[in-house]
């Protein structure tokens, strides 16, 4: 994603009520922050937000997350949600390489990642969200019957994802590289904003479900 540096987004995050500052001080007490407890689900990268909040808005009964590492980014989604508030939606601003650092074991029962940043050179393998290295993140606190759902047009990045799901001592439950032609996993499907954008322009999208 481009970024550009916009002013005043750091102080906009600080000020929202919907932007969960300190997120390590909720490890293991998440449920504390949204109005009902239920399972939470955590979408990583979330970028501008579009689809966690029509997944929010879609399932009350669900307490969700985003995730995204730029204040510059976050912003647009905190626009929305002042216009919008959602009981069951909030936003964390950081890396999710610290993941373990802010939720506790088994304190997860999904994880999505939506056209995760490719890290397209050998050498930076390790710092995509479907490594193995991420994946023992997400075994620190996920819980048993927990998933993760990944959607990418990217054919390499979905190649290594399926790869790396045995390495990490994962299972794949189900596979598409494409998505949008697919009955069943299609179902129910809730576009990202880089989903729109790219199969507008005839990319397939590739979609898989893993658990442990
Ligand atoms: N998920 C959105 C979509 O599908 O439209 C945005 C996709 S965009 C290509 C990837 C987003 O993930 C960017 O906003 C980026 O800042 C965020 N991101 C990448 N690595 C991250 C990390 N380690 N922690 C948090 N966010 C990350």
């Amino acid at each position: 994603m481009r970024l550009r540096n916009i002013p005043g987004a750091d102080e906009a995050i600080l000020n929202s009520e919907y932007c969960i500052k300190e997120p390590e001080s909720k490890k293991g007490n998440w449920q504390s922050v949204f109005s009902s407890t239920q399972p939470l689900h955590i979408e990583i990268g979330m970028g501008k937000g579009r689809f966690i909040m029509d997944m929010a808005a879609a399932h009350p009964d669900i307490n969700y997350l985003g995730i995204e590492r730029y204040s510059s980014v976050l912003l647009r989604a905190l626009q929305k949600m002042e216009e919008t508030p959602m009981p069951n939606l909030r936003f964390i601003c950081m890396d999710a390489a610290d993941v373990t650092e802010v939720f506790a074991k088994d304190e997860v029962s999904r994880i999505y990642l939506n056209f995760s940043d490719p890290w397209p050179k050998d050498r930076h393998a390790k710092r995509r969200l479907t490594s193995r290295q991420f994946f023992a993140r997400y075994d620190a606190i996920l819980k048993p019957d927990g998933r993760l759902e990944f959607k990418t047009d990217n054919q390499d990045l979905f190649t290594f994802s399926l790869e790396e799901i045995p390495e990490a001592g994962w299972h794949l439950d189900a596979s598409t590289r494409d998505l949008h032609h697919d009955s069943v996993l299609n179902e129910g499907n809730i576009m990202t904003e880089y989903e729109e954008k790219f199969s507008s322009k005839g990319n397939p999208i590739c979609k898989l479900i893993a658990s442990r």
